[in-house]
């Protein structure tokens, strides 16, 4: 058993201490017998000590060598009062069962046996040194006696404190265990919602997620009267890409893009893969002449990088082409939106790709 270095078991000493400190006197008083100066001494001086260990338990972890200074002051304190009172006048032998069971909790059963020896041997030398001092006789029978309930009482309080150190043990590893399986627990359910959301190539919104959005951004822009717009991306011939380059460089094009579109926009928008090679672009609060700035800049940084194809030791291009479309009195719904946008896709297709359309109600 290792010891309970714990501040919980010192306040619990302490507290048993202080029935200790204050008891004591209060016993001497009761039984009539001389309360000296000396005593009173011992008796302030340790309250004091413990008064300060208290409070000071309370703001911070007690470190080892307070523990071990503590253990000689309550020796000291349960040795001189039993001193002062003579081992033949009082009962205060008593007061060891205290020191043990306090050892006891503070250093461990491990070292119980060598504790109890110890307090055996001090307790010895008190009552002998006392019984010379006070020039009284020995009790041999009960010295012999006192040192066998000790014994026993040691026994008996290290075998209950195993028992609820283990106790405790059993309890911490499986609060340990139980606090993993939850934080493996969260970590896989952030796993499993990202994966619900996002596009494992290119780590963008997926179509589901994308469309949630948009119809809680279209709500927002009619109840605050803002505006809303979207652009649809579409690499240009990518099916020849995949067809020269291989699939592998054509996945690469679509990461390369994904993060081009992400470096394009404000934190507010969102980008999403449509699927394929098609993406969409979210802007709330944008006008559809901001939106077409923004596929503009886009198309533009596609057209411009470089797109590294290891296999074949060589750089490879790619085009955007991109529809542009915005709320307006006649398209005010997710599927009126999505409608026109394709609309001015297919017009930037058709005016001969790399370009960027903008769906106008009023016609092209
Ligand atoms: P257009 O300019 O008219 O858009 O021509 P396109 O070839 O890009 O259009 P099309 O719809 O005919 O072909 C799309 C191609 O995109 C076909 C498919 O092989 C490729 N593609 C779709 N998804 C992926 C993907 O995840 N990885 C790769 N490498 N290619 C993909
Ligand atoms: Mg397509
Ligand atoms: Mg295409």
């Amino acid at each position: 058993m290792k010891p309970l270095p714990e501040n919980r078991s010192e306040l619990f000493i302490t507290r048993m201490r202080w029935l200790v400190v204050l008891g004591s006197p209060l016993l001497f008083y009761l039984s009539g017998l001389n309360t000296g100066l000396v005593l009173w001494g011992v008796v302030i001086g340790t309250a004091l000590v413990n008064f300060y260990v208290h409070f000071y338990m309370l703001s911070q972890p007690i470190s080892r060598n307070w523990s071990h200074l503590l253990s000689v002051l309550d020796t000291l304190f349960v040795s001189t009062m039993l001193f002062l009172r003579g081992q033949h006048q009082t009962d205060l032998h008593q007061l060891y069962y205290f020191l043990i069971l306090v050892l006891g909790i503070r250093y461990g059963v491990k070292k119980y046996f060598g504790l109890v020896f110890v307090i055996s041997i001090i307790y010895l030398a008190v009552s002998l040194t006392g019984a010379a001092f006070y020039r009284t006789g020995i009790d041999k029978v009960q010295l012999a006696t006192q040192l066998i309930y000790f014994i026993a009482f040691g026994i008996l309080a290290s075998f209950i404190l195993q028992r609820e150190y283990e106790q405790q043990q059993e309890k911490e590893e499986l609060i340990k265990e139980l606090q993993a399986a939850y934080r493996q627990l969260s970590a896989y359910n952030a796993q499993v919602e990202e994966m619900a959301i996002k596009d494992p190539l290119t780590e963008l919104y997926n179509y589901r997620y994308f469309v949630g959005r948009l119809r809680e951004e279209i709500q927002w822009a009619q109840k605050y009267n803002k505006p809303l717009s979207l652009i649809l991306l579409d690499i240009d011939y990518f099916k020849q890409f995949n067809d020269t380059y291989g699939h592998p460089a054509g996945d690469a094009a679509l990461k390369k893009a994904a993060k081009i579109f992400q470096e394009n926009i404000r934190d507010r928008d969102i980008v999403a893969r449509y699927g394929g090679e098609e993406f969409f672009v979210l802007l709330p609060d944008t006008s559809v002449d901001e939106a077409y700035l923004c596929a503009e800049r886009i198309r533009k940084a596609i057209e411009k990088t470089d797109i590294k194809v290891e296999e074949k030791k060589a750089t490879a291009k790619i085009t955007v082409s991109a529809g542009v479309a915005a709320l307006s009195t006649g398209t005010r719904t997710v599927k009126d939106l999505l409608q026109v946008v394709d609309q001015a896709l297919y017009q930037a297709k058709k005016l001969g790709r790399n370009k960027t359309q903008i769906y106008r109600p009023e016609g092209f």
